[in-house]
């Protein structure tokens, strides 16, 4: 079989290690004689299994104790409502910094729960980047400040954090949690969809400062009431246990690999690889700045409609998958998130380099 390699942007590819443990205990789990999934999420295992990922991941990610890390279901776009439903308090309104499809959309579901105001961060031009991050002087008006440190759809990556003074930031880390070192601390509220870094689709993480909890406004739905959600260890409903449980998986292989630091290096190299290339070819363009490339989708086209859909097929055909771009942007995008190993990255650069030469 040909070696294949999955660069698709969410659900992405996991580590095989934690395919092939899931595999070889699927039928009995922790000596029970069935499966994770067809255990009560109640009952002792299942309850330790939870616990564990909350230390696993808490370790992982260097996440304090004054933070609550919930599990939740409804996607980073439940998330996009749940947000301004639990925070929005006194000051009545919210302060969205946008730069690309997915904080764009956010800002626009936030507007049914409350005011927002909206700050574009891209740079105007023909290279896409980020204006500055300086919010301190109007962030304390708003109950918190929302912005998406990676667009997954065109690849650009805010490596420094807004500077929101005592105000709240809120990042929407769906497509680069866990893939380098951050320092918590600085924010009020994490959240992403596992998709991509962490398990399978299904499963929603929150990592929230604890004295953020339990200002949720009446009507918020109990599934996404931070307090509720808090007080019953994300168990308020029957959660998603499968994808918990791979989750805890994931947690624990990448603690066993070294941790953050680990896959932080091991993303920085992948990504420079992939860049690297694409600065000296004459033939691929990537068009955001130096200082914005996403370590973890990396976005390229020939500059033709035709000969990038030519590409995508012959890199499929190649064991290549999942390479075309977003719809909306069209292109190639190749995700490289944490359990992408460099040898798929450096397959990708010798398919491109015979794509370009045969043209
Ligand atoms: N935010 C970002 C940055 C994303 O990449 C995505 C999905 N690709 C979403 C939000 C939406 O996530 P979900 O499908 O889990 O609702």
């Amino acid at each position: 079989m040909t070696q294949t390699y999955n660069f698709s942007a969410g659900p992405a590819m996991l580590p095989p290690q934690v395919l092939e443990q899931a595999q070889s205990e699927l039928l009995n789990w922790q000596g029970l004689g069935s499966s994770v999934m067809e255990v009560s999420h109640r009952g002792k295992p299942f309850v330790e299994l939870a616990a564990q990922a909350d230390r696993n991941f808490r370790s992982l990610y260097q996440i304090p104790d004054n933070y609550k890390i919930l599990f939740l279901q409804g996607g980073a776009r439940g998330q996009f409502a749940a947000i301004p439903m639990n925070l929005i308090g006194k000051k009545g309104r919210a302060l969205y910094l946008t730069s690309g499809h997915w904080s764009a959309t956010a800002a626009k579901e936030a507007r049914n729960f409350c005011t927002i105001d909206e700050v574009n961060l891209l740079t105007q031009g023909a290279e896409q980047g980020i204006v500055n991050l300086d919010f301190s002087d109007i962030a304390e008006n708003y109950d918190y400040v929302h912005y998406c440190p990676n667009e997954t759809i065109s690849g650009i990556e805010l490596f420094d954090v807004p500077n929101v003074g005592n105000a709240v930031l809120v990042a929407d880390m769906s497509s680069n949690i866990l893939s380098r070192e951050i320092d918590i601390s600085q924010f009020g509220l994490i959240y992403a969809g596992a998709q991509k870094n962490i398990g399978p689709s299904g499963i929603t993480i929150v990592i929230v400062r604890e004295d953020l909890i339990g200002n949720a406004r009446q009507d918020t739905p109990s599934i996404w009431n931070y307090a509720v959600q808090a007080q019953s260890d994300s168990m308020i409903n029957t959660p998603p246990t499968f994808a918990w449980y791979l989750c805890s998986l994931v947690f624990k292989y990448w603690l066993a690999e070294g941790g953050i630091k680990t896959i932080e290096q091991r993303n920085q190299q992948k990504a420079k690889l992939l860049y690297d290339y694409l600065d000296q070819s004459h033939f691929y363009h990537n068009r955001v700045t130096r200082q914005n490339r996403s370590l973890m989708n990396v976005t390229f086209s020939t500059g033709n409609d035709e000969l990038d859909a030519k590409f995508v097929a012959e890199a499929t055909a190649c064991g290549l998958q999942a390479l075309k771009g977003h719809k909306v942007l069209g292109g190639m995008r190749a995700s490289i998130y944490n359990a992408m190993p460099i040898e798929g990255v450096q397959a990708l650069i010798a398919f491109m380099d015979k794509f370009a030469q045969n043209q």
